[in-house]
């Protein structure tokens, strides 16, 4: 929003009075933070674009496959099964958010954010490369679309494409991306109209939507005002050595940039040259104060530096802060939010731990067959049916033998014996349990039935077989 306006004229910082876009074409900033951020982004770039091709254990580093409802994070792979381990992990990354966000502010978004590094990194220098300067940009915006800005539109298509594969790759694998770029888009047209809508999707966003997405659409920027507090760390204007802000006054020569100018009024530090609103990539002028629409990108800070040097004041009239310290307050890093937040953080995180280290290989579920607890199937052979449900955890296809113990007399028959089990997969199998009508003589028989995959795993599991005396004592359905 613009101060100078107002208040009932004033419009958000992306919009024109009539309500329309206002295209932002930031001054950009070449300071030591956009120099940091610069590292930074690139090396994010190569690592977002490698993680697809990445493996550990043999598996994907990160494959978040939806439609099979699995999902690999560094080796690990979650099915769909795994519901408390999802649930923890989920829990876990959403804690960790509101740390660092009470801690840090803004930082994922201005420094890791793929919105924010591929925007500010790599379409924008594209598009000053074509397209010259802010001031050309607007030019260009108001005249018939030239070459120039053809030219760099169809190098923003490539460009979005390329990352709209990669994108896709962490929910297909690489394989499979390999395999649909290579073949024929009519050999997989479903893929390729994902593919094809992905990419326009990416354009849209990087040549046009640009910080909307950031200021209307992501939910975490929505959030901030409830994950900062007064401590928290943000990108901030010092009003007090800042105002009362004016026009720089010409000094006669040979006075030093520290001393008064006689006769001139008592001013602040900034000389009201919007450096750090022509260069803020979301249009907002950061000396109203902490703003949604403030992605942290430290550009205002980098300008900001840069007239202070001009003017021969010190650095730091924007910078990182609180808003704490910016009232004049001291710095408080202990605050229950600093507390709470790392306690339950180790709390899930270990208990998260807990959990997959007693993940097993493999996970059963015995259950008895639906219908009538037991049948006689002649005078003296009782049969129980059961059901075996396994889900196999392992990397490679199991067989699983399943065997009766602990019932001399009794034979298990199972059709599928052993059970196969493709990796990552359930199968179940029903069997039949028949039994002597003698081993009922006393009640209910306890029973143990073990699966073992020939490799390690063997697991035991009790089960309880019924006869006719136990038929007297146990209603049908209620037999577990
Ligand atoms: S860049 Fe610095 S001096 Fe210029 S308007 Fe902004 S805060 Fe004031
Ligand atoms: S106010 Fe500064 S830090 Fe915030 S988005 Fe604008 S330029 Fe970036």
């Amino acid at each position: 929003m613009t101060s100078t306006e107002p208040a009932s004229q004033q419009v958000l910082s992306t919009l024109n009075q009539d309500g329309s876009r206002r295209q932002i074409r930031p001054q950009l900033s070449r300071g030591r933070f956009y120099r940091r951020r610069q590292v930074v982004g690139y090396a994010l770039m190569a690592l977002f674009t490698l993680i697809p091709y990445l493996r550990l254990h043999g598996k994907p580093l990160m494959l978040l496959d939806l439609p099979r409802r699995e999902f690999t994070l560094f080796g690990t792979t979650f099915l769909p099964t795994d519901t408390v381990l999802l649930m923890l992990l989920l829990v876990s990354i959403v804690v960790t958010i509101f740390l660092l966000t009470a801690l840090f502010g803004r930082v994922w978004c201005g420094w890791a954010c793929p919105q924010t590094v591929y925007l500010e990194l790599l379409y924008r220098p594209i598009e000053r490369l074509f397209e010259g300067s802010p001031r050309q940009q607007r030019q260009l915006d108001r005249g018939l679309p030239s070459r120039r800005r053809l030219l760099k539109n169809l190098v923003f298509l490539l460009l979005s494409a390329f990352l709209a594969h990669t994108f896709l790759a962490y929910f297909v694998g690489v394989e499979r991306l390999l395999q649909w770029v290579q073949r024929s888009p009519f050999e997989h047209p479903a893929a390729f109209l994902v593919m094809a809508a992905t990419t326009a999707l990416m354009f849209f966003d990087f040549a046009w939507f640009r910080e909307q997405t950031c200021i209307v659409a992501c939910p975490y920027g929505r959030l901030q005002s409830v994950l900062l507090d007064r401590q928290s760390m943000i990108v901030g204007y010092d009003p007090r050595r800042g105002e009362p802000r004016g026009k720089l006054v010409r000094r006669p020569a040979n006075t030093p940039a520290s001393e008064a100018v006689a006769g001139a009024p008592a001013r602040g530090d900034c000389i009201d040259c919007r450096a750090c609103v022509q260069t803020c990539p979301t249009g907002i002028d950061i000396r109203q104060g902490l703003q949604l629409e403030c992605v942290g990108c430290t550009q205002c800070i980098d300008a900001c530096d840069a007239i202070m040097a001009r003017i021969g004041k010190p650095p730091g009239l924007i910078r990182y802060t609180s808003q704490d310290e910016l009232a004049g307050r001291a710095r408080r890093l202990l605050r229950p939010r600093v507390v709470i937040y790392p306690t339950l953080l180790a709390l899930v995180v270990g208990l998260l731990v807990l959990a997959l280290a007693q993940r097993r290989p493999a996970d059963l579920t015995l259950l008895r067959g639906s219908g009538s607890p037991f049948t006689l199937l002649d005078r003296d052979l009782v049969s129980n049916q059961l059901r075996l449900k396994i889900v196999n955890r392992s990397d490679s296809a199991r067989r699983y033998t399943i065997a009766l113990l602990g019932a001399a007399g009794a034979q298990l028959v199972a059709p599928e014996n052993p059970l196969a089990v493709a990796p990552g997969k359930t199968a179940a199998t029903t069997a039949f349990v028949l039994a002597p009508r003698a081993l009922f003589a006393a009640g209910p028989r306890r029973v143990r039935l073990r699966v073992s995959d020939g490799v390690g795993f063997v697991q035991e599991l009790p089960y309880e077989l019924l006869g006719p005396r136990a038929a007297a004592a146990t209603a049908p359905g209620a037999d577990r």
